[in-house]
This record gives C-alpha cells, structure tokens and sequence, in this order.
C-alpha cells in the first residue's frame, strides 16, 4: 500500500490508474479504524480495481468543546489495518493540504441535512459537505463508499454530489455491529467498561421499536416508548428518537413507506448515534 501526503501526489496517482482504465474507489474516514470502515474497503474493492482511503480529522465538523483534540489517532495501526483489508492507497493530508492560509469556503446543505444530527450540532454537516467535497475533488475516484451507520450523513452526501454534478457514485455500506449489537464506532474508545456493557442496550431498544413499529404498533407512541426505556436503562439524554422516510428524512407519524428509525443518546459523557431500517407490513 502507497501512503501520500499531497494533493499532487494523490491527483497524479489516481490519474495514472485512471488513464490505464482501472476503476477506482474511495473511502474517506477520520481514522481510529475498526471493522465498520473495512467493510467499505471489502465493499470497494467489489466494485473497483483500486482502492483509495483517506485519513483527516476534519476540524471543520468539530465544535468548540467537541472531541477534536481527544479523537483517537494511530496511523501506524491503522496503515496497517487498511493494508491487511486490500487498501491500495491511502491519503493522509495535513490540516495544511486541506485547508492552507487564506481558505474561505463552505457548503450548506439544505433538506436532508436539516434536523436530527443538525439540532444537536448545527455546524456539522456544513463541515462534513465541505470536507467530502473537497477530498472527491482531490481524489476523482469513480465511486466513494459511505457507511449507513451515519445514514443522515450518507444522505447529505448524495444530496451535495448530485447537486454539484460530482461525476461519482455514492454507495453506502450496511452497518458493522460488535457481537452484543453495538455500532462499530471510533468513539466507542471512550466508554469505560461498565458503560460499554450498558451501551448494548440502545440497540437492542431500537431492534424492540422496530419490531413493535413493523408490526403496526402507533408511531408517536413506540417513539414516546423507547426514549422512556432508553432513560430508564440510563443514558443520560436522548438528542432523538425518530422515525423518517428512509429516502429524503422527512418525520414519519405513520409507517407508510421505508424508513428509517434513527437514534442519538448520551451515555456516561459519550454520544452514541445508530439507525435501522423499518419496513411498512406487506398489504
Ligand atoms: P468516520 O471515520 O467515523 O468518519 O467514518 C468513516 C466512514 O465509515 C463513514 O462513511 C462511516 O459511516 C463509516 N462507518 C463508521 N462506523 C461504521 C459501522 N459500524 N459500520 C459501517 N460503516 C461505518
């Protein structure tokens, strides 16, 4: 596996496969891997000849008081990992090569990018659009694969990439759990031993909501219900518990058409996010 720094180098690399016809595809993360962010570079690798990860913690979607400065960080492990996992490539910028002196640019989204995750951090996906932008543009990959652990975010993304005319495709990849049911996520790293084992019970509230949902329970009240479990399981607070159309993320009151029951709490200092898709009973 090649590991570049520069947007020259990546340019020119992805240039040179591109030009001997090879397709390429790109999976951008912030680092600290686990088994969520290999599975999109299996997922690539089934649909491209070369894969291309990036790695940068990406100021821009931090808040003042956020976890910028405690996100995890081990590139050597991670090299290594991606490297096992089929990776080809991998682009890890400095803060300079993303954004020198003098940058002044941002992307707002509207629609998908309003509400749930938005609410709680209102500068995030203003920073998350302006950050995939920029790497799509820098690496020019055929495709670009984002995980369905973030669904809201894999939303945006299609929205900025059609908006745009990005000449990419967007894939996203199911969500990767650890064997009691948690998401895979970098932030996991936080949570002591005794919250980790409580952590478990978020998804497994969301799977009893599904089912109940699935089966024709009332919207309003199966939400009302899994916040009250959820507090008395003790998270702290629950930022939401909703149910949206699975395709633009408009509130659902009635199970009417796929969708998706989306879900962010606090737990020990430590916010947790996750969704599963919810299908209407066959008629
Ligand atoms: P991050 O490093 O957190 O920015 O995530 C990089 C990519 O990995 C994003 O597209 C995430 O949605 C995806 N991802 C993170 N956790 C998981 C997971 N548990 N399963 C699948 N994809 C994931």
């Amino acid at each position: 596996m090649i590991t570049q720094h520069t947007v020259p180098q990546i340019r020119h690399q992805v240039a040179s496969w591109r030009a001997a016809g090879e397709r390429v595809a790109f999976v951008p993360t912030m680092g600290a891997l686990h088994a969520g962010h290999l599975s999109l570079v299996t997922l690539a690798r089934q649909h491209a000849d070369r894969v291309v990860a990036s790695i940068f913690i990406n100021p821009r979607q931090f808040a003042a008081g956020e976890d910028l400065d405690s996100y995890p960080r081990d590139l050597d492990r991670d090299r290594d990992m991606l490297e096992r996992g089929g990776c080809d490539l991998l682009f890890a910028p400095n803060r300079q090569d993303i954004y020198p002196d003098g940058f002044q640019s941002e992307i707002h989204v509207g629609g998908p990018a309003q509400g749930l995750e938005s609410d709680a951090r209102p500068h995030f996906f203003t920073g998350v659009a302006t950050v995939v932008v920029k790497l799509l543009n820098i690496v020019a990959p055929d495709c670009a694969l984002f995980g369905e652990k973030d669904y809201q975010q894999l939303l945006v993304v299609r929205r900025v990439v059609q908006d745009l005319d990005l000449p990419i495709d967007i894939l996203g990849g199911a969500i990767i759990r650890e064997a009691d049911g948690l998401a895979f996520s970098s932030r996991n790293a936080y949570l002591n031993a005794a919250a980790r084992r409580h952590a478990a019970a978020f998804p497994r509230i969301l799977h009893e909501t599904r089912d109940a949902l699935a089966q024709g329970a009332d919207v309003a009240q199966s939400l009302h219900a899994a916040r009250d479990a959820l507090i008395a399981q003790g998270f702290t607070a629950v930022d939401y518990i909703a149910l949206c159309d699975a395709h633009d993320l408009s509130a659902l009151s009635c199970l009417d058409r796929p969708a998706r029951l989306l879900g962010a709490v606090h737990l020990d200092g430590v916010r947790l996010i996750d969704n599963l898709s919810v299908m209407p009973e066959e008629s």
